[in-house]
C-alpha cells in the first residue's frame, strides 16, 4: 500500500511546501522500493519556522502564557491524538524505517506514556525559597527557555522526537522538530496530533530536512534557544561548535558501546534472552545496544550456544510481515558498512559462530542475518566502535575486576548490562561501572520516567525523568530587600 499520510513542512499551525520546492524520497528498507516524497525544508523555512516558535514562546505568546493547568490538558489532549493515530503511525514508521510493527508499536506506545507523564508535571514546577543573611526574601523559579529545537535520528524515529518535545512543551517551549531525512515521515505525525488536540499555532513546527541544510540553519539560528539532539557522536561533536556561536544549550544522546555482562551465577536462558534481545531488537540499530558481551569463561560455551541458537531460530521480517522478529538495515550503504565491520571482526582474529551474511531467501531489502563472533578482545575494531547492526561480540573474561575493567575501557558510557543471582556482584558492579544507565537481570528497559543519558561520549544531560525537566528550563533567582 502506498504512503498516503501528511508529506508537507508544519510552520506555524499551516502545512506548506518547501519554499523552493525542494523534496526528499524515502524507500522502504525491506522491499527498496519507493515509498514516499516529502517536503524538504530549507534554511528560509527554518527562518518561518523559528520566528512561528518565538512568537508562540514569547511571554504574552499562545504557549507561554496558558495557565500551566491548560498545558497540561493540550499534552494530555496531543497524547490522546497520538494514541488515536497509532496504528497509522505504526504503518508509516515500519514502511519508512523497516521496523517491525510490534517494535513500531513499543515506540507509539513509549510516546504516549511520556506525553502523559510531563502532562503531569506541567502544572507541578515549583521553585524554592533560599534563606540567605538579612531582612531578605530570596526565591528560585524555574522559567521556559523559549524555543527548544529537536533533530532526531532515524533508528527511532518517532520515539526519539517525541522524548525530548513532551518535556520542552510541558515546561513552556516551544518547539521545532526536525527528523532524520531518512525516516522523515512519522515526525509530521506530532503535526498531526498538535492539530488534533488543538495546541496552538507556533508551537510545534515540523520540518523535514536534511541535517546539512535544514540541521545546519536550525542549530546555527540566534532564535532558538536549546538543541536537543539525538545522534552520532561525531555530528553532535560539530553541531556544539555550531551551537556555541550563539552560546546555545545542548543536550547530546550520543552513541553507546553497551558492555552486557554475565557473571557465572546468572539465570543463562534469562541472560541469553536478553542478550538476544539487546542486540538483535530494532536489527541491533539502538544507541543502547548490548553490542559487547562479556561472559565468564566458565559459562561462556553454555551462553554461546544457546545465544546462537536464538539468533538462528529469529525470523526476518519486513515492517508488514506478520511474523518478522528481526527487520532490516535502513540502507545498502549501512548494510555495507555492518558487513565490512564483521569483516573486520573476522581479520583481526574474531570467530565467525553464527551469520554474517546477506539471507538468501529474503529478495530485496537490506537484511542481514544475527550475527554472533566469539574470540573477540576489547581492542578488536568491532569492539571499539560502534556497530549499529545485529553484530554481537563475546568477549570472555575470569573474573569480576576483569569484567569492570573490559565494561569501561570504552570511549562511551549509555547503558550496561548486569546478570547475576548475587546482590553484592549487582550492587557493586552497578555501582563500578561507568555508564549512565545500568540495568540488572533484564536488557535494555527504560522509562518515562527514569533519566535517560550516557557518560563520556555517550552525551551530555539527560531525556526522560525530572532530570529533564532541569533541561527545559532556566532558574531565575529573586532577591527582595525587605528591611524598611
Ligand atoms: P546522525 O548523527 O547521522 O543524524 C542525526 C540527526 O542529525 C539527523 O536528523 C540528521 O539529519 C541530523 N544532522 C546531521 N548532520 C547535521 C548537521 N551538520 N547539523 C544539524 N543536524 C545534522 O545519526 P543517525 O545516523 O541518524 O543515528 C544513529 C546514531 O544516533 C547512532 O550513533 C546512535 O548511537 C545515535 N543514537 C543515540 C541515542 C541516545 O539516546 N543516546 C538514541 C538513538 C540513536
Amino acid at each position: 500500500m502506498g504512503y498516503d499520510g501528511p508529506t508537507e513542512l508544519y510552520i506555524d499551525g499551516e502545512w506548506t511546501s518547501a519554499t523552493d520546492g525542494q523534496t526528499i524520497e524515502t524507500a522502504d528498507p525491506a522491499t527498496e522500493e519507493p515509498y514516499a516524497t516529502v517536503a524538504s525544508a530549507t534554511a528560509e523555512d527554518v527562518d518561518r519556522a523559528v520566528d512561528a516558535a518565538d512568537a508562540a514562546a514569547a511571554r504574552d505568546g499562545a504557549w507561554r502564557s496558558l495557565d500551566p493547568s491548560e498545558r497540561a490538558a493540550h499534552l494530555h489532549a496531543m497524547a490522546d491524538a497520538i494514541d488515536d493515530l497509532s496504528d497509522e503511525i505504526v504503518l508509516v514508521e515500519s514502511h519508512d524505517n523497516g521496523k517491525t510493527p510490534f517494535e513500531a508499536g513499543l515506540d507509539v506506545d513509549m510516546v504516549v506514556d511520556t506525553f502523559r507523564y510531563y502532562a503531569g508535571w506541567a502544572d507541578k514546577l515549583t521553585g524554592q525559597t533560599v534563606p540567605v543573611p538579612g531582612d531578605r526574601l530570596d526565591y528560585v523559579q524555574q522559567e521556559p527557555l523559549g524555543v527548544t529545537a529537536h533533530i532526531a535520528p532515524w533508528n527511532y524515529p518517532f520515539q526519539l522526537a517525541g522524548r525530548s518535545l513532551a518535556p520542552a512543551l510541558a515546561c513552556g517551549n516551544t518547539a521545532v522538530l526536525k527528523p532524520s531525512s531518512q525516516t522523515p515521515l512519522s515526525a509530521l505525525y506530532y503535526a498531526e496530533a498538535a492539530e488534533r488536540a488543538g495546541i496552538p499555532d507556533g508551537v510545534v513546527n515540523v520540518v523535514p530536512g536534511t541535517g546539512s541544510e535544514a540541521g545546519d540553519a536550525i542549530v546555527g539560528h540566534p532564535g532558538v534557544d536549546h538543541v536537543a539532539f539525538t545522534g552520532s557522536t561525531d555530528v553532535g561533536k560539530g553541531i556544539m561548535s555550531r551551537a556555541a556561536e550563539n552560546v546555545t544549550g545542548v543536550t547530546m544522546e550520543l552513541g553507546g558501546k553497551g558492555p552486557n555482562v554475565i557473571f557465572p551465577d546468572a539465570d543463562l536462558d534469562d541472560a541469553a534472552a536478553g542478550a538476544h534481545y539487546g542486540i538483535f531488537m530494532n536489527a541491533g540499530q539502538m544507541c543502547w545496544a548490548g553490542s559487547r558481551l562479556l561472559v565468564h569463561e566458565d559459562v561462556h560455551d553454555a551462553v554461546v550456544e544457546r545465544v546462537v541458537e536464538r539468533a538462528e531460530a529469529t525470523t526476518l521480517g519486513s515492517g508488514i510481515d506478520d511474523d518478522g522478529r528481526m527487520g532490516p538495515l535502513i540502507s545498502e550503504s549501512h548494510l555495507e558498512d555492518v558487513e565490512a565491520y564483521v569483516q573486520a571482526g573476522l581479520d583481526e582474529g574474531a570467530t565467525l559462530a553464527t551469520g554474517g551474511s546477506r539471507p538468501d531467501d529474503r529478495g530485496d531489502g537490506y537484511f542481514l542475518e544475527p550475527t554472533v563472533l566469539t574470540d573477540v578482545t576489547n581492542d578488536m575494531t568491532v569492539a571499539r566502535e560502534e556497530i549499529f547492526g545485529p553484530v554481537l561480540s563475546v568477549i570472555s573474561f575470569a573474573d569480576y575486576e576483569e569484567a569492570i575493567e573490559i565494561a569501561n575501557d570504552s570511549p562511551y558510557g549509555l547503558m550496561a548490562g548486569v546478570w547475576t543471582t548475587d546482590l553484592e556482584t549487582a550492587h557493586g558492579a552497578a555501582a563500578d561501572l561507568d555508564y549512565g544507565m545500568v540495568s540488572v537481570n533484564e536488557y535494555p528497559v527504560t522509562f518515562p520516567q527514569t533519566p535517560f543519558g550516557g557518560f563520556k561520549q555517550s552525551g551530555i544531560g539527560r531525556e526522560q525523568g525530572t532530570e529533564a525537566l532541569a533541561e527545559y528550563t532556566q532558574a531565575k533567582n529573586v532577591n527582595v530587600n525587605l528591611e524598611g
